[in-house]
């Protein structure tokens, strides 16, 4: 098939390309602005494929978006583009509501066009997958999990455009009758994941003797998941799910966010001891909040098990270990980020 990935350049679009041209037969088109977080090394294993392309353009340009449609004729979209960074959203909302709410919109009405213009037997195998998160879900207590019927209840700007983009997707489904599905997952980690994000922030100031903060008491709990375990699910949903579905998935991974601090400084003190022979987790410092933190996210996969087949692989232990190793051996990925944006720096905090 061919297949349109917006945001392709991203930690979870790159793993995805990675993943559709080394073990598919689909031809994929990379859409992509290549905004701070985006890195087309991140697709230097798939560059010299002649299954795959690029364009570097914005989802909120409908003429750059008319014309990838007119040109590329896909079958599927895979829609990951996103500001897609919690703490940015709440220091500048901005550019979430514009790229996330507007951007999406302009994908849904370029799309809308282009399939409404196929023959009927092409109209019914299109497909528009929009990939989201559990963070529309809010926050839970001690007990539960998110399902697919969960009720949304976003709190954080970044959420709330998220929440707002799902919603949009599914009018487009009922109103227009477009062939969407749905995925809300749960935190992403692996390889390739740009160094604002708590695991590898964690793994670059450790290394270079920075502190490693924990926002607030450290108890706040997400549902970590492999980043190559999601583009399985995401091949498994475009490729088999009946339009009009949502996927919830998550790993079964639900972790403290101190406690994955102290699992990545053990990783590193195996790996990469300290020269003064202390462990890593002495670099440990409790910051200020970020306000509106919702405490606690998990997902209850079973649809994705029972429906499709697919469960995650990697169990988080194996998966950070592999992360910890890959940040080890790929310094030039992430330094060549740091040499062009100040990633690991305290962002979202509280204004007074
Ligand atoms: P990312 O920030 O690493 O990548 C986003 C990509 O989108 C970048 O390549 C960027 O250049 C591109 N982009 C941003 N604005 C654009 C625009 N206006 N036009 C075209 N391209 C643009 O994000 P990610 O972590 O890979 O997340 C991908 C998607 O998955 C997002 O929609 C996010 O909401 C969702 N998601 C992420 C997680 C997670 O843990 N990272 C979990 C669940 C869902």
């Amino acid at each position: 098939m061919r297949v349109l990935v917006t945001g392709g350049a991203g930690f979870i679009g790159s793993a995805l390309v990675r993943r559709l041209i080394g073990g598919s037969d689909h031809t994929v088109l990379v859409f992509d602005k290549l905004t701070y977080a985006g890195s087309l090394s991140s697709l230097a294993a798939v560059a010299n494929s002649g299954r795959y392309r690029f364009i570097q353009a914005d989802i909120c340009d409908a003429r750059a978006v008319e014309e990838a449609f007119k040109a590329f004729r896909p079958q599927v979209v895979v829609h990951l583009a996103a500001e897609s960074h919690v703490d940015r959203s709440i220091d500048g909302p901005a550019a979430f509501i514009q790229t996330n709410l507007v951007g999406t919109f302009t994908l849904l009405d370029q799309a809308l066009h282009y399939w409404r213009g196929l023959p009927d037997a092409e109209k019914a195998g299109f497909r528009f997958h929009h990939v989201s998160t559990d963070e529309v879900f809010g926050s839970l207590g001690d007990e539960g999990a998110f399902s697919e019927s969960t009720p949304y209840d976003p709190r954080s700007p970044y959420s709330a455009s998220k929440a707002g983009s799902d919603h949009l997707v599914r009018a487009w489904g009922h109103t227009y009758g477009l062939p969407v599905l749905i995925t809300n997952c749960s935190n992403n980690y692996g390889p390739f994941h740009f160094p604002e994000k708590l695991i590898p922030l964690t793994i670059i100031r450790a290394l270079s003797g920075q502190t490693l903060p924990v926002y607030g008491d450290g108890a706040n709990v997400r549902d970590w998941l492999f980043v190559e375990d999601h583009a399985r699910a995401l091949q498994a949903v475009f490729e088999q799910a009946t339009p009009g579905g949502t996927y919830a998935i998550g790993g079964g991974a639900e972790r403290t966010n101190v406690e994955v601090v102290r699992v990545i400084c053990a990783n590193l003190d195996r790996a990469r001891p300290r020269g003064d022979g202390r462990s890593y987790a002495e670099q440990i410092a409790y910051v200020a909040d970020r306000p509106g933190h919702d405490r606690r996210y998990a997902i209850d996969a079973s649809k994705m098990q029972a429906e499709l087949g697919w469960r995650p692989a990697v169990t988080f232990e194996a998966g950070i270990e592999m992360t910890v190793s890959w940040y080890l051996e790929n310094g030039d990925w992430w330094q060549a980020i740091l040499d062009r944006d100040d990633a690991t720096a305290r962002r979202g905090a509280v204004h007074d």
